[in-house]
């Protein structure tokens, strides 16, 4: 059925431009004209009794009827139109040159009609091409007969009047039919592409204004987390503190049992604090990283220090290899951003296996001059990761499943962490893992290599060597002990600014063990106050207090006219993880800072540096 359906709007689609649809109107109508133009023609020759110009007009109406077919069941106006111009310029140069051996009116519109037709439906390079191929043999033809240099044994037809008449108009009416019809195209055309204009400069609109909504939101969010961290860790630091010293008071071993789960519970709660926290400053760009020199080896022992034991607890055989080429180099990195990956990756290997062992190896892959490339790998004997799960489980808030949740808890933030921190800096973790088996966890890193190295020490990475625990896990309370033994800095003269109740009373117990009775100034004002008259070796400051902040307090100290008082060394006290504070710190004349919930034996290796150079 569809074979007999000649309707144009089974051809135009609208996934066609203004132009092709266009093009394609054109061939519809200009076809129908052409045949009925060139249907009166033939008629005409026909009763003329011009036998051969009968035929080609019976051919020439047979050739458009067929393309107009062609044109209505599939529309190729590209292969059309071609094969509409080479029939035209096959009749137009037969009847220059054979039929009417002459060149007369007509033949000067259809060579304008194959102009026009050419370049709008074919463009520039097709529309040259056929335009000479039609103009270039009629002028030779023309200087030709004007030299009588033409000869053909063929007597020429003649027409009469009428058919010149007819032919005349029907041409006239296809040039002005193209014409109008590409007019009305290129104004539609044009207004199409105004409205584009238009709607584009609306969309671009809306589109800065979600953009500045999304970074003012992202802002917001940032700074709420900020202020969260401050507000959150505070009072943990205080419970952690407080359950630290609560455990030293000698308590019933009833007792003592409750207060280690609520210091696990604090320390647990204050993980994901930092992780939620860390993750954040790392999606809002704000991380830097340190190019400090360390040892690898050192680092490794110190983080892999803490896990040993858990790993025990469970069980498990915890193996940690180091390339005994690393062990004097020192190298150039951010150890507390490498601690943070393997820290997680060693916490998940543990967590996730039930039996085993976990083994951790560092290996020197490349030692070039200066510059050495890492590999690190941490591998289990654990519950497995599926294969179609290996990738979203670096998505940030995703654990495998829901059971993962239930049964280890977690966040699901660890690997987003890593994954991230190993990007910033160029770097991609590579995973296999077998359900059952186990999983490997691996990634390579450079260093750049100092000249120097390493002290010696009772080399050889035997596993039960390793004591101390990666800085940011190490249990306050061991400290706490450490500290006590050595009482180091009794008599020294303490000032501290702090508005915090809780945080004043862990401060004064904290130093009572020291035999230091420290100050107490609630605020940054009564901080500058009291140092107008008082004299002390070194001040602790919070940062956010009422009244007047740290900040503005240190800037007001160091502008005293006494010498020994304006360069008196602060170390600032801050709970706010979230953004580099060191520049902040330093610009306010503070030489040092440590963040809250801060490890006694660091701030007083601290307190006793800054107050032995001055
Ligand atoms: P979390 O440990 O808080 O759940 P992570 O981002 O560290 O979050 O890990 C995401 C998920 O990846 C885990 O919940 C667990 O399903 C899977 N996973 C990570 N490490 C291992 C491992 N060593 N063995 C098995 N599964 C793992």
């Amino acid at each position: 059925m569809s074979f007999f359906n000649f309707s144009i709007n089974k051809i135009l689609t609208r996934d066609l431009s203004i132009l092709d649809q266009a093009r394609i109107r054109l061939l519809y109508f200009g076809f129908l004209l052409a045949i009925v133009g060139v249907g009166a023609l033939f008629l005409s020759i026909y009763l003329q009794g011009l036998h051969v110009m009968t035929l080609t007009a019976g051919g020439v109406l047979i050739a458009i009827t067929a393309l107009f077919k062609y044109l209505t069941f599939k529309p190729h106006w590209r292969t059309i139109s071609h094969l509409l111009l080479v029939i035209g310029t096959m009749v137009n140069l037969a009847t220059v040159f054979v039929i009417l051996q002459d060149v007369n009116i007509i033949t000067v519109q259809v060579i304008i009609l194959v102009i026009v037709f050419s370049f709008y439906m074919l463009g520039q390079n097709w529309g040259m091409f056929y335009s000479l191929l039609n103009l270039l043999p009629v002028l030779i033809f023309m200087v030709m007969k004007y030299d009588h240099n033409y000869f053909m044994d063929f007597k020429p037809e003649r027409a009469d009047e009428s058919t010149t008449i007819i032919a005349v108009f029907a041409n006239f009416i296809l040039i002005i039919f193209i014409h109008s019809h590409f007019y009305t195209a290129f104004l539609k055309n044009m207004k199409q592409l105004k409205d584009t204009g238009e709607e584009q400069a609306a969309l671009n609109i809306k589109f800065e204004k979600a953009i500045e909504k999304a970074e003012k939101s992202s802002q917001v969010q940032s700074e709420f987390l900020s202020t969260m961290s401050h507000e959150i860790r505070t009072p943990l630091n205080a419970v952690i503190g407080m359950s630290n010293l609560l455990l030293m008071n000698s308590p019933r071993p009833d007792q003592s049992e409750n207060l280690d789960i609520l210091k696990f519970s604090a320390n647990n709660l204050l993980a994901i604090v930092n992780d939620v926290l860390d993750f954040n400053k790392i999606e809002s760009g704000k991380i830097v990283f340190e190019k400090i020199k360390f040892n690898l080896a050192d680092l490794m022992q110190n983080i892999c220090g803490g896990q040993i034991i858990k790993a025990e607890e469970k069980g498990l055989l915890f193996k940690l290899d180091i390339d005994s080429a690393l062990q004097r180099k020192l190298v150039f990195g951010d150890p507390t951003r490498l601690t943070q990956i393997i820290f997680n990756l060693v916490s998940n290997a543990i967590k996730f296996t039930a039996e085993g062992n976990i083994w951790v190896r560092v290996t020197c892959l490349e030692d070039r001059h200066n510059n050495i490339t890492v590999g690190f790998s941490v591998k289990d004997t654990g519950i497995g990761i599926k294969k179609n799960n290996l990738e979203n489980i670096f998505e940030p808030f995703t654990q495998e499943s829901i059971t993962t949740t239930r049964q280890y808890g977690g966040t699901g933030l660890g690997l987003a962490i890593v994954k991230r921190l190993l990007e910033l800096q160029g770097l991609q973790m590579h995973v296999s893992s077998k359900i059952n088996h186990g999983s490997e966890f691996s990634f390579n890193m450079e260093f750049p290599v100092s000249t120097e190295l390493a002290a010696t020490k009772n080399s050889g990475t035997s596993v039960s060597e390793v004591r101390s625990q990666p800085a940011y896990t190490q249990p306050v309370l061991q400290q706490f002990m450490s500290m006590e033994a050595e009482n180091p800095g009794s008599g020294l003269r303490i000032l501290i600014a702090e508005d915090n109740p809780v945080n004043v009373m862990l401060m004064k117990k904290l130093f009572s063990k020291w035999s230091i009775v420290p100050t107490i100034a609630e605020n940054g004002e009564r901080a500058v106050e009291i140092m107008q008259y008082g004299n002390f070796d070194i001040i602790l400051m919070d940062l956010q207090m009422p009244v007047m902040n740290g900040f503005d307090a240190s800037i007001e100290i160091r502008k005293m006219t006494d010498p020994a008082k304006a360069n008196i060394p602060i170390i600032a006290l801050t709970a706010s993880a979230l953004f580099d504070i060191r520049d902040q710190v330093t610009s306010a004349g503070m030489n040092d800072y440590v963040a809250k919930p801060f490890k006694p034996d660091e701030l007083m290796e601290k307190i006793q540096n800054l107050v032995a150079t001055v």
